[in-house]
């Protein structure tokens, strides 16, 4: 009989079948879609000369601190399709370029020569960011309600000034964490300052891949039998699950599933699957027909575009807004639009080149909304149902909505089969600090 049946190919699923394989155990995996990777993947687009281009849903980068999902990546024999950027490159409108590196005080001032230098704060902001620092790591572990209050709370109560707010903390903690400050629990943005920014000094290296997101998990097929395009449309503790007609049986299975999708397939689950708000991100790719940028990424201040990033010899460019709820009723030639106005103004070369075309992905359900108090609600891996546990993004991982919480997702929840199955193992990386 078959050991685990795994419902979803995202990350998630992916890395609880990876784990529980690498056990000797026997693996099913099912996913709807003709490819895997789900939220973070890549697929066929139409090139202009009638060709296909594969192309990233959305750019997805991932800092030194994702040990889980390095891990993953490991396992699956795809390290070095990640490429590591120490280097970030904060722009003003009119092009002004503050540079984000590694200096030579230790972690935590590792960034001090940085902030000293970098033109888009004044120096009270600088002061005010450095007494901010220096209470996340006061306050991070001494703290209590950092769940229950908003990032933005805890910035006004540090009398964080708004330009600051808006050209630092936003900048990297909505672009993290997929949700406004006003609606981000503290918790989450001190994890991200802590681990990222603050904890060693390479850990908020910026990993690119540097293949289709797809092509990173082909080799999860080798030890485990794959079912895509075979949407599971019934689940039954003793029957199992209801897949093209027929029924499959395992000894364990693991939701890998989005929130809504599991609301439907188990609704009996105690779980209040209502509180897990969607929130959006726009991806904006776009083609030119020479070079207008050589720099490798950038993040753009005081607009509605957050990054873009250097895809193919600066022609080739991919824009990310995050949180962006207010692009959702827009037109796809409205943002196109947009993104160019926007992108002028830090990369002047694109007034005079040739858009030769351009593709939006609007992703409304790209992540939770990672409100305050909605850590409690998040399910743990065991459900009410014995056999039955609980992977994704949205679980309670100990990180919010990204690629690492959902590996971490899979790690725990290949742990609880493990030891349901009679093998107990251990696959969990703790965090760095
Ligand atoms: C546009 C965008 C940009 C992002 N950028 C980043 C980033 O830069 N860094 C980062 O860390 N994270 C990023 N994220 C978040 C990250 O992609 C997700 O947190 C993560 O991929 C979620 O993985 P998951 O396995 O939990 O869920 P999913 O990826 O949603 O996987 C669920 C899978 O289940 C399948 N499925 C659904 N119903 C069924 C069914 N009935 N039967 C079988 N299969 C089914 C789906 O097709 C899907 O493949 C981004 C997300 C989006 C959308």
């Amino acid at each position: 009989m078959t050991d685990a049946i795994i419902i979803g190919g995202g990350l998630a699923g992916l890395s609880s079948a990876t784990a529980l394989a690498s056990l000797g155990l026997k693996v099913h995996l099912f996913e709807a879609k003709p490819f895997l990777g789900g939220r973070a993947t890549s697929y066929p687009a139409p090139t202009s000369n009638g060709d296909t281009q594969e192309i990233d849903n959305c750019q997805h980068i991932l800092l030194k601190c994702c040990v889980n999902l390095l891990d993953f990546y490991r396992r699956l024999g795809v390290s070095d399709c990640i490429d590591f950027e120490r280097e970030f490159y904060f722009m003003e409108p009119g092009g002004r370029t503050s540079h984000l590196r590694r200096g030579i005080l230790p972690a935590p001032l590792h960034f001090t020569e940085s902030f000293l230098r970098a033109t888009y704060l004044n120096w009270g902001e600088k002061i005010a960011l450095g007494r901010a620092m220096l209470a996340v790591r006061l306050e991070r572990k001494s703290r209590k309600d950092l769940d229950q209050i908003s990032m933005l709370d805890w910035l006004r109560e540090k009398n964080q000034p708004p330009r600051l707010i808006e050209r630092f903390w936003r900048q990297v903690l909505v672009s993290a964490i997929n949700v406004e400050l006003h609606q981000m629990a503290a918790a989450h943005g001190f994890q991200v300052m802590w681990l990222g920014f603050m904890a060693a000094s390479d850990t908020y290296e910026m990993g690119i891949p540097k293949v289709p997101l797809a092509q990173l998990y082909g080799n999860t097929l080798k030890k485990v039998t794959g079912h895509e395009r075979t949407t599971v449309e019934a689940f039954d503790p003793e029957r199992g699950i209801l897949a093209s007609g027929q029924w499959h049986q395992a000894r364990t299975y693991i939701s890998a599933l989005p929130s809504d999708r599991l609301a439907k397939l188990v609704p009996q689950l105690e779980i209040d699957f209502d509180a897990f708000e969607p929130s959006s991100i726009t991806g904006v790719h776009l083609w030119f027909d020479r070079p207008v940028t050589t720099m490798p990424h950038g993040t753009l201040l005081d607009r509605h575009i957050q990054w873009f990033y250097n895809k193919g010899e600066g022609r080739y460019l991919m824009l990310v807004i995050s949180a962006s709820d207010a692009l959702l009723k827009m037109q796809r030639q409205e943002i196109i639009d947009l993104a160019l106005r926007e992108l002028t103004e830090f990369l002047p070369a694109v007034a005079t080149a040739q858009l030769t075309k351009a593709h939006v992905v609007k992703e409304p359900k790209a992540t939770f909304r990672a409100k305050p108090g909605l850590e409690a609600k998040r399910p743990t891996s065991r459900t009410q149902i014995p056999n039955l546990f609980l992977a994704g993004d949205w679980t309670r991982s100990g990180w919010p909505a990204t690629m690492e919480g959902a590996v971490r997702s899979g790690y725990l929840a290949a742990e609880a089969a493990s030891a349901a199955l009679g093998k107990p193992a251990s696959f969990l990386i703790p965090d760095l600090a």
